[in-house]
């Protein structure tokens, strides 16, 4: 085995075990492994370790290198976690399974557009920047409502869920359980939350996926990150 291979698979114990202590199943927590900033020889042999879930934060990035992954390995769904511009929306829905980061109403009207135009099946997460930070993406609690509104009258079906990155400095488990709240609120089944440092809390608090990335792959150039 590769490190990477050896640290996914700890990854793994780590989930079964936080579920096991929630009393949930391992299999009602999808683990989303962050590929960002990693290469295509860094992904190869987490695929060949029979994982397909995966995740991005740039439109860009991700077209270099997963379409020709995509024709060697079946059955590979990538999530976008990173903010979407309105010009790479095409491109995106080209790509992406789930798009994790919905946040404001003229993104919800060019998806609605493009995804009839390609007859996608993309399902959608709304960010909440539950930690009302300025510098982050994301709806505030507050404009929720208003956004899903939007959603509801132009996505319907795609509209999966919420998706947060709680503030470093927070403890995050008040956020976790704000955003697993919403999703019971809009009666909506996915809850994407929970990183590296903190994805064991976020399943005792709910999260159907967990984004974790430099716990498999390793630590990421400084730059990049986020
Ligand atoms: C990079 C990133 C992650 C993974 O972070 P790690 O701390 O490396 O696990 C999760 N979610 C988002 C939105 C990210 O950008």
């Amino acid at each position: 085995m590769t490190q990477s291979q050896d640290q996914l698979a700890l990854v793994k114990e780590r989930i079964a075990r936080a579920a096991n202590k929630a009393g949930r199943k391992q299999i009602e927590v999808t683990l989303i492994a962050v590929s960002k900033t990693f290469e295509a020889e860094d992904i190869i042999p987490i695929l060949d370790a029979g994982h397909r879930v995966f995740g991005e934060n740039r439109v860009q990035e991700a077209q270099k290198k997963w379409p020709e992954l995509r024709q060697k390995y079946q059955g590979i769904e990538l999530h976008l976690i990173g903010p979407l511009q309105s010009n790479k929306v095409s491109e995106a829905v080209q790509l992406f399974d789930v798009i994790q980061t919905v946040d404001r109403p003229k993104l919800v009207a060019a998806l609605a557009k493009e995804i009839k135009t390609q007859a996608a099946s993309t399902k959608l997460l709304v960010q909440v920047n539950t930690g009302r930070e300025s510098q982050k993406a994301g709806v505030l609690p507050e404009e929720l409502g208003q956004i899903m509104d939007l959603c509801r009258e132009q996505l319907a079906s795609h509209m999966q869920g919420f998706m947060c990155i709680p503030p470093v400095e927070d403890e995050p488990r008040p956020h976790f359980r704000m955003l697993k709240d919403m999703a019971q609120t809009y009666q909506l089944p996915m809850v994407s939350m929970g990183m590296s440092s903190d994805f064991e809390t976020a399943i005792e608090e709910g999260a159907t996926c967990v984004r974790v990335g430099s716990a498999i792959f390793g630590t990421r150039p400084k730059i990049i990150a986020g």
